[in-house]
């Protein structure tokens, strides 16, 4: 693949950069030293003008809104989150799929009526926020950076807003999931100008990765 312009791809560690790397690889696109054993932040690649930045999740819409990055490869529930106004989104990954819900201890469900105002812990303000106006439930938010599943049992709320894959880390603290918020996969986003000014160079990256995913399905 001849990518004339220098292209800067944010990506996370974690779920996302291991399933993100095979799309990579298959589009000839391969991170030059160990990603898992190296701190490097800025990774050169096999392609000259192409490198790979290290960031948190939640960083990644951010660096690409502002151009730092011309591409990134996000969840939904970021862009959800921390906005995906912006930056164009025209590829779905199809990767580290999950969902969004609502959920609360098992014990409550038969228990208590329905009300009008509850405590919910999440790291997800935003999408709780909408979520639960939408449903004309008052909820009062509380900030939490990880372990959601403990709030409820800790008495710390009375729901929460989290990501579900298989359940399991609901079911083993006693929970159960309520409400289906959102379908989560990883999206590719590009940076507005860039999609302009390198816009030979992106068409091509996301049209390779866009062959790559279907291939995989
Ligand atoms: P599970 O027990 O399989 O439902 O996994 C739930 C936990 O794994 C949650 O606490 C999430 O933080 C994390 N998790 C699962 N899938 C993802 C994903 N695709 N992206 C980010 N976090 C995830």
């Amino acid at each position: 693949m001849n990518i004339t312009d220098p292209i800067t791809i944010a990506l996370t560690k974690g779920r996302i950069l291991k399933e993100t790397l095979p799309l990579l690889a298959k589009v000839g696109i391969e991170p030059s030293e160990d990603l898992d054993a190296s701190r490097k932040l800025i990774v050169p690649t096999t392609l000259t003008n192409v490198h790979l930045v290290i960031l948190r999740g939640s960083d990644v819409p951010t660096y690409v809104k502002h151009g730092a990055a011309d591409i990134g490869i996000a969840g939904k529930d970021m862009l959800l989150e921390f906005g995906g106004e912006g930056i164009y989104e025209p590829l779905d990954l199809g990767i580290a799929r999950c969902r969004l819900m609502t959920a609360g201890p098992r014990l409550s469900q038969t228990t208590q009526a329905p009300r009008r105002r509850i405590r919910v812990a999440t790291k997800f303000l935003n999408i709780a926020r909408a979520h639960y106006a939408e449903k004309g439930i008052h909820a009062d938010l509380i900030k939490l950076y990880g372990s959601m599943e403990l709030a409820p049992l800790m008495g710390l709320a009375d729901e929460i807003v989290d990501i579900v894959d298989t359940g399991k880390t609901l079911e083993e603290n006693g929970m159960v999931p309520l409400e289906l918020i959102a379908e989560v996969s990883s999206r590719l986003i590009v940076n507005k100008a860039s999609m302009r000014t390198r816009h030979a160079s992106v068409r091509m990256l996301v049209d390779a990765l866009e062959e790559a995913v279907g291939a995989q399905e």
